[in-house]
């Protein structure tokens, strides 16, 4: 077997080569590293990359170039479609927020700082299965709410949102409605032309493009007058100011083209490898499965074994790299608030564990952490 088996992409993805080659054109005294910004011959050279690496892009997620605006991150993007929402939209007969508890940390997080200014937010909970109730979202949405935000995929557990039907129900309603599209892009082909959905996030290193490279797209069509978080040189039409980041666009817009290449094919592995996986584990005595199998991506699984404390099992699979919660809990908080919404006991939590599938994940491997996982939990279980 390899050195080190990496079942973590949710967390995040290694950089296909075939990005990194092409991204290497653009750091040197001999690449293409001008600020487009500038009115020379290499920024203008420079400004040309990127716009294609816009076009590539928009063209993917079925937008228009000019409805793609590059952040530094999917949180980046997150903060400026909530923020600059509310910023220009709240007063005091519109002031609800409607998001669900089991939204990332960037959504919770910028919620809860909007709380503090007097904004009201109003938490969807998830039935157990992980999904959203859109009969209950319809009924919550009432005149004060000035907009919804709703992740289409979930990064810890890996349910879908039907985000096709809530954009329904929001342009029904007449609010703005935003999808934390960050699991989701490179892995799902969307078409925002025929969705009702204002804005969108996304970054590129969940897709095998750099770190540092995020997305915001902006619905021409709905009008939307967002307040920027960061001012300066104005670009992004005044939207995010701060010198475009050449290479990283150019890296995300290349992965994001080779992803959608190979999406179908992939999806189809990945979703046989899952099962390969799910049906070697689901005898072992005391597993359970966090959300559902059927409506649910097949890059994600997040299982727990009763009475295994995750934190002993992670320390057991050494190389194995999984992950007992999405990297943002891991760090900070002890208990996942994605599997606490689910409504889970904290003892299951804790024996709770995440593994995600990627491009390099080889049926080898699945068949290794197979029995890999049937020695451990004996080991532990005996001791
Ligand atoms: N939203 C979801 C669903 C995520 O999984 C993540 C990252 O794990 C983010 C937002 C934040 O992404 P970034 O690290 O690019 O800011």
């Amino acid at each position: 077997m390899k050195k080190l088996i990496y079942l973590d992409y949710a967390s995040t993805t290694p950089i296909d080569q075939r990005v990194l080659e092409k991204m290497n054109n653009y750091f040197t005294i001999d690449g293409i590293f001008g600020n487009s910004s500038a009115s020379n011959y290499l920024g203008i050279k420079t400004k040309n990359e990127i716009e294609n690496a816009r076009i590539n892009i928009a063209n993917i997620i079925g937008s228009k170039q000019e409805e793609i605006f590059f952040t530094s991150s999917a949180t980046e993007s997150i903060n400026l479609a909530i923020k600059g929402i509310i910023y220009s939209y709240f007063t005091n007969k519109k002031k609800y927020i409607i998001t669900s508890n089991m939204e990332h940390k960037s959504v919770l997080e910028t919620c809860n700082f909007l709380k503090k200014l007097g904004i009201k937010i109003i938490y969807m909970t998830n039935s157990n299965t992980g999904i959203l109730d859109l009969i209950l979202l319809d009924n919550k949405i009432i005149n004060q709410t000035i907009l919804v935000s709703i992740m289409h995929i979930n990064n810890e557990i890996g349910t879908i949102n039907n985000i096709e039907t809530i954009g329904n129900i929001c342009k029904k309603k007449n609010v703005f409605f935003h999808v934390d599209a960050t699991q989701s892009i490179g892995k799902y082909s969307l078409n925002l032309k025929k969705m009702n959905i204002d804005l969108l996030s996304f970054s590129s290193h969940k897709f095998y493009g750099p770190k540092g490279i995020g997305v915001l797209y902006v619905k021409k069509k709905s009008k939307i007058i967002l307040t920027p978080l960061l001012h300066g040189g104005g670009q992004e039409k005044g939207l995010r100011s701060g010198t475009l980041a050449t290479h990283q666009i150019i890296g995300m817009s290349t992965a994001l083209i080779i992803a959608n290449n190979e999406i179908k094919q992939e999806k189809k592995r990945i979703k046989i490898l899952k099962k390969k996986f799910w049906n070697g584990i689901k005898n072992i005595s005391g597993i359970y499965l966090n959300g559902n199998f059927k409506n649910s991506s097949p890059y994600i699984i997040n299982i727990g074994f009763k009475n295994i404390f995750n934190k002993i099992l992670m320390l057991e699979m050494k190389n194995i790299i999984i992950s007992s919660s999405s990297a943002c809990n891991s760090n900070k908080y002890n208990i996942s608030h994605v599997l606490r919404a689910l409504g889970l006991k904290k003892e299951l939590i804790q024996s709770s564990i995440r593994i995600s599938f990627g491009r390099f994940t080889t049926e080898e491997e699945i068949i290794f952490l197979i029995k890999k996982l049937h020695i451990i939990i004996k080991k532990i279980r005996q001791n």
